[in-house]
């Protein structure tokens, strides 16, 4: 009889990890794969009070389990919180994850567990998973060149290009130093290869973290990326040489649509949003003429100061132009949302702008009345926005969004990019330009056109991502045989 594969699947817990890990969970588990899908306690709480409850119920053959992440309240409300969630659970997570996997294997009706995904940033289940005798693969979250980049920067800062000498080389131009010798990936600026790169600090924690990170994934069985073959040949051919098993498997919500649309997809994301979404924003676009729409979203972490807003308010406010911006509380430093916006601000755009806290981002970069993008670059809206076939105006500020906005504009040919100095006159320009009608915005939506086919063709049967799904399933499935 053909061994069932059981995959225990863990995301370090935030939007950015969770929604993608999801999603590859959703995927495999339509495939024939039992899945077990672990959040940490304290999530799992939030979801079961929200919206996404119903979600949350599983069906036969996909269940939603919980481990405690060990973290006071005192550490929640603390600003370094995420620092403190990443010692938290590499200190105390590693002893419930093997427990829990021991525990699912006693139950009545599971195939016991044959493997453990997780993402990037708990590379500390990697151990978890030798101790339970299971393969591990790790689904990291970025692109590949974000990846690769990544993996880098140990020797950036061998070579001594990072930490920089003193806060001048912020300023004099040492971040354009052009990075050349980055196997598969172009000549970059050195500051494009990663935020991380701007540290003063020669003990900077996040630096050394994401490098280790990074490089523990060497450990996996196999490296699960969401990008497809087309977009990233030259990045992915190179990673083949260090990482024998990488497998694309994206854009993920290209494949999510592809599997429901040919039956293959089971219920469907559960859509375990950890924000509740603005449903009314979807009607306010029904209102808007076809690609008149500017969409606006930093994503789940970013944190803009004051005068940072106020720049981009006015920017917009400018442009004459329509505009649906997502405003999440916690975009302004200290926890404001949209009463952070300036006075004057939502009378000078009224009819013309809606401002949401939260909404369905997929489905508002698949609605017709939009034709652009401001984004901080965030992997997973990169992704959304090349599937959704909508040209963007790129503003990175932390981590691979630096790299994603230099393919996103460079090699992609879909985007305009933004200084890391928000001027409004800039903002307006931009906008201006990418909705408007010149050679350069007619250019960049044949290329968003072609990136959007490009990712269907690749999810859709016979695909290069839906035929390395297939691959990962079967690895899945022989576990250590
Ligand atoms: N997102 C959303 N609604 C919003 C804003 C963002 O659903 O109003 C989702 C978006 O679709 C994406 C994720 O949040 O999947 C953001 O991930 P990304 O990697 O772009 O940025 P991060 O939050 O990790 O900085």
């Amino acid at each position: 009889m053909e061994r069932r594969a059981h995959a225990m699947l863990f995301p370090f817990p935030c939007s950015g990890h969770i929604n993608p890990t999801l999603k590859l969970a959703e995927l495999l588990h339509a495939r024939g794969v039992h899945v077990t899908f672990v959040n940490t306690e304290h999530n799992h709480e939030r979801l079961r009070r929200g919206a996404a409850a119903a979600g949350l119920r599983g069906r036969e053959g996909f269940r939603f389990e919980a481990v405690p992440d060990g973290l006071s309240e005192e550490d929640r409300r603390s600003p370094d919180r995420t620092v403190r969630l990443y010692l938290s659970l590499r200190r105390s997570c590693g002893p419930p994850l093997v427990a829990l996997a021991r525990r699912l294997a006693e139950r009545e009706g599971a195939p016991p567990v044959t493997c453990v995904v997780l993402s990037g940033l708990v590379s500390f289940a990697l151990d978890a998973a030798e101790e339970i005798g299971v393969p591990a693969f790790v689904l990291w979250g970025t692109s590949a060149c974000g990846f690769v980049c990544t993996l880098r920067l140990r020797e950036l800062r061998q070579r001594g290009y990072t930490p920089l000498k003193d806060e001048s080389y912020l300023t004099n131009g040492y971040l354009d130093t052009a990075i050349d010798w980055i196997a598969g990936i172009p000549p970059v600026r050195l500051g494009d290869v990663s935020s991380f790169v701007r540290t003063l600090d020669p003990q900077c924690f996040a630096l050394r973290v994401e490098e280790d990170e990074a490089n523990s994934c060497a450990r996996a069985r196999g490296l699960i990326l969401n990008t497809f073959e087309d977009l990233e040949p030259d990045v992915l051919d190179a990673l083949r040489g260090e990482f024998p098993r990488v497998y694309t498997i994206g854009p993920l919500a290209a494949a999510m649509h592809a599997a429901q649309g040919s039956g293959h997809g089971g219920a469907g994301p559960a859509g375990l949003s950890l924000w509740e979404e603005d449903a009314a924003c979807m009607a306010w676009l029904d209102a808007q003429a076809p690609g008149s729409v500017l969409y606006i979203s930093f994503g789940s972490l970013a944190v803009l100061s004051p005068e940072q807003l106020a720049e981009l308010a006015w920017g917009l406010a400018a442009s004459n132009r329509s505009f649906l911006w997502v405003v999440r509380p916690g975009l302004v430093a200290g926890d404001r949302g949209a009463d952070a916006l300036p006075e004057g601000f939502l009378a000078a755009t009224r009819g013309r702008c809606f401002i949401a806290a939260w909404c369905a981002q997929e489905q508002v970069l698949r609605h017709r009345a939009v034709g652009g993008f401001l984004t901080h670059s965030g992997w997973n809206s990169t992704a959304e926005s090349i599937w959704a076939g909508v040209p963007m105006v790129c503003w990175p500020g932390f981590a691979d969004q630096y790299i994603n906005s230099r393919y996103t504009c460079g090699e992609w040919g879909v985007g305009l990019r933004l200084d890391e100095a928000l001027r409004r006159e800039q903002v307006a320009a931009h906008f201006e330009e990418l909705m408007g009608d010149t050679g350069r915005a007619r250019e960049m939506r044949r290329n968003a056109a072609r990136w959007k086919a490009a990712a269907e063709a690749a999810t859709a049967p016979g695909g290069s991502s839906y035929e390395s799904l297939g691959r990962l399933v079967e690895e899945l499935r022989l576990g250590d045989d």
